[in-house]
């Protein structure tokens, strides 16, 4: 990997010794015992700035991110309602897919690219930066072509194409972790990511499955924790996905913003009830207005400003 005016080389971390041929050419050189390289503390002591639009997530670590929107675009008055919301509150991230990813063939799955040229208008009209979901390689191009931040979602996590897209961007990454993953995987797949040359990658923790069934999944909290020990990149939490019901979502919300994140990724929708994708979990906007007013506070004894 060309990196300003020397290369890092990489191998996987079974290679415990520098070999004698670079020993009078290596600046430094670093043993891992796992192939997070990259993205570890170990390398990379300081977590990673990621800029975003007229602010950045990560680095000295004092903000905190808002992202949200409705699952998916429905239709142009339904995004039009979103923005005009998103922007009254002073929310500079807007989250919306195109390609949803579904467990069930039979439901729907976006509106593609006309969605994307929808998301494209909005951006002009209310100033917001754009997240949006690349779901497979067909239209990786297209997604990177019109998103401000690229995501990656949790049933994508290891699809290679997708991660030497992302990497080749340009763009910031939400990476959202498998349901079924582990930390080790999930960070492995951020490395996928840097070692492509971009190291705008902001990890998602959106709930693992275990074997609780009343919520949709488990959110992980110590896998939080953790990343934030060991890892050098911005976390976000998604606990809209996790929670799978709009009730619980305001006190999760507070919870994450304690904790001391980078971002939160919370799915509202100006009807929930007729969401065509995950309309059990959404927020109206009367219920987003009050838990983002609540976090304030929160995150000020966090010591976070929310972005
Ligand atoms: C989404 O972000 O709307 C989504 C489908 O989430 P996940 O990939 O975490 O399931
Ligand atoms: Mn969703």
């Amino acid at each position: 990997m060309e990196k300003n005016e020397y290369y890092v080389l990489i191998t996987n971390h079974t290679m415990k010794q520098l070999p004698d041929a670079l020993e009078n050419i290596a600046l430094h050189h670093w043993i891992f015992n796992s192939d997070m390289q990259l993205s570890s503390r170990e390398y990379h002591p300081d977590t990673h700035r990621v800029a975003i639009g007229d602010t950045y997530i990560g680095g000295d670590g004092k903000n905190q991110l808002m992202i949200a929107g409705p699952c998916a675009i429905e239709s142009r008055e339904q995004i039009e309602q979103s923005c005009q919301m998103l922007q009254q509150q002073g929310i500079r991230v807007l989250r919306a897919g195109c390609y949803k990813p579904r467990t069930s063939p039979y439901t729907f799955r976006g509106l593609g690219e006309d969605g994307l040229k929808l998301l494209a208008e909005m951006r002009e009209k209310y100033g917001l930066l754009i997240a949006t979901e690349m779901r497979d390689a067909t239209h990786a191009d297209k997604v990177v072509e019109y998103a401000d931040i690229v995501q990656i979602g949790a049933k994508a996590m290891y699809d290679h194409g997708l991660l030497t897209a992302a990497g080749q961007s340009g763009k910031p990454v939400i990476l959202k972790r498998g349901f079924g993953s582990t930390l080790q995987e999930l960070v492995n797949c951020a490395d996928f990511i840097m070692s492509c040359g971009n190291e705008q990658v902001i990890l998602c923790e959106r709930g693992i499955r275990s074997f609780e069934t009343k919520t949709r999944f488990t959110l992980d909290l110590c896998g939080v924790a953790w990343l934030k020990e060991h890892c050098n990149l911005p976390i976000i939490l998604d606990p809209s996905h996790a929670m799978g019901y709009a009730y619980g979502i305001g006190d999760l919300a507070r919870a994450c913003t304690a904790m001391g994140i980078d971002g939160l990724l919370i799915e509202t929708h100006p009807n929930p009830s007729c969401a065509q994708s995950d309309s059990a979990q959404q927020l109206n906007h009367q219920q987003f207005a009050g838990m983002y007013q609540s976090l304030q506070a929160v995150a000020a004894a966090v010591g976070k400003r929310l972005v």
